[in-house]
């Protein structure tokens, strides 16, 4: 025995079952797809590793448990497979304003592929209105809705614990995808979510140098049903991935709250500034869900997210310093398809989402944990270099 905390990096693919008789057994008593198997047997099914590091996250979510896997994208596709039955399948109900990569799997997996009957529910004036969601729920009679606390770009928050209770009022299940929140903002479980799933990418992993995903839940039966799929379709994570992301979880809470308070500050420097036409952070009164994020999030923060647009007459001048901006800050903030790393990364709007979000000079901003005096002066710069030349 070595006297060490952690668990190590058990890289076996396959562990050492002895004999005829303990192998019989333990296939035998995997069929029951227990969290923690008595014996090991194949990593693809199940690794230490990758339990210890589940073991953190049910800590951070507070739930029963936790299913790693190699993706936030094939947390998505763990999370809705384990609702669909074969052609008994009813219809799924999926709120429009989600992460782009869940709308094209959506498009081309659950519809194209597996022939899906797949409904959307969009906002209106940038809000969810629950009381057509009620309707929607009354007319459609889906058997699983899937949201995001925070969507993406327009950082629109739902009122989640009200969907969740009418989703259950007419007997739907529900996934919510917690990325942006994090459990740091809020605990969808607690609010009686099914399922919580992340891309562990994002906050969870926080540096930017680990792709994973999460499945997180407290019923026993949706846990085995997911990692029965898991295991199936091979989504597990490797250890040495579960190994490094059980260490940068230990700093998660901190790194989260330096996230939120430099979104907050940096909210405050493109506000003041008149190069910027507009903010969209659910901390500023103005945005049209700062109540359900008040409500929500309580005192906790709005989370690390920003969007903004620039000032201008028409659309080339807008884009134009757009670009200006972007090239000023690029040796501090970098444009990386991507958020939650260490230093604060941005995205221009229109050459991801296209003409979806009408605003050309949009940039999505995710804060960083550096230091926040730093990042207002590399704001203020970008900002003031949007005013030179032509
Ligand atoms: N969910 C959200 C909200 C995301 O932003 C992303 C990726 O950006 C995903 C899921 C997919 O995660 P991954 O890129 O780790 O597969």
């Amino acid at each position: 025995m070595v006297n060490t905390s952690r668990t190590p990096v058990y890289r076996d693919a396959g562990f050492e079952l002895y004999d005829a008789e303990t192998t019989k057994d333990t296939f035998a008593k995997e069929a029951e797809h227990e969290r923690i198997p008595d014996l090991y047997i194949y990593s693809r099914y199940r690794n230490p590793t990758v339990i210890a590091a589940e073991e953190e996250i049910m800590k951070l979510e507070e739930c029963r448990w936790a299913l790693l896997t190699e993706s936030g994208m094939s947390s998505v596709d763990t999370a809705v497979s384990v609702f669909q039955k074969g052609r008994s399948t009813g219809p799924w109900l999926f709120f429009s304003e989600i992460y782009g990569g869940t709308i094209s799997f959506i498009d081309s997996v659950l519809k194209g592929r597996r022939g899906l009957d797949i409904h959307t529910f969009s906002p209106a004036n940038e809000k969810y209105d629950l009381q057509e969601f009620e309707k929607l729920m009354a007319s459609v009679r889906p058997e699983l809705v899937y949201i995001e606390a925070i969507s993406n770009p327009m950082l629109i928050v739902t009122d989640a614990p009200a969907v969740i209770t009418s989703a259950h009022k007419y007997g739907a299940k529900v996934i919510v995808d917690n990325t942006f929140a994090t459990p740091s903002l809020w605990r969808p479980l607690k609010s009686g979510a099914d399922i919580v799933i992340h891309s562990a990418t994002k906050y969870l992993s926080g540096h930017g140098d680990i792709t994973a995903g999460v499945v997180c839940g407290n019923d026993p039966e949706i846990m085995r049903s997911a990692i029965e799929y898991r295991k199936f379709v091979g989504h597990m994570l490797s250890p040495d991935d579960a190994y490094r992301l059980s260490s940068n979880i230990q700093t998660f809470d901190l790194r989260f709250r330096q996230q939120c308070l430099n979104a907050a500050r940096i909210c405050v420097v493109l506000k003041q500034h008149p190069a910027v036409r507009k903010v969209w952070y659910p901390g500023l009164d103005e945005h049209p869900t700062h109540l359900e994020a008040v409500k929500l999030f309580g005192k906790r923060g709005f989370g690390g997210m920003i969007t903004f647009d620039f000032d201008g007459s028409n659309e080339s001048e807008k884009k134009r310093k757009r670009d200006k901006f972007i090239k000023a800050v690029s040796e501090k903030i970098k444009l990386i398809p991507s958020l939650g790393d260490p230093k604060s990364i941005l995205m221009p709007v229109e050459s991801v989402w296209g003409t979806k979000y009408p605003e050309p000079g949009m940039i999505r901003l995710s804060a960083g944990f550096e230091d926040t005096d730093n990042l207002e002066e590399t704001i203020i710069r970008g900002l003031e270099s949007t005013n030179s030349g032509q």
